[in-house]
């Protein structure tokens, strides 16, 4: 329900705005390198995914 801008005091607003500022940049050491990578994502110094190598081989 809305309400009107100047029955929300500035402490009130600062309080619900304290979890703006949390976020993650989806960024993770690497198990095989220990290089800075994003999860879910094949890691951009080794290549490796998973604790396998993806870039050297496609398909078996
Ligand atoms: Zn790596």
């Amino acid at each position: 329900m809305a309400v009107p801008a100047r029955k929300t005091s500035k402490s009130k607003k600062a309080k619900r705005r304290t979890h703006h500022k949390i976020m993650t940049n989806g960024l993770n050491e690497c198990p095989n390198c220990g290089e800075m990578k994003k999860s879910h994502h094949v890691c951009a110094n080794c290549g490796y995914y998973d604790g396998k190598d993806v870039t050297a081989k496609e398909e078996a």
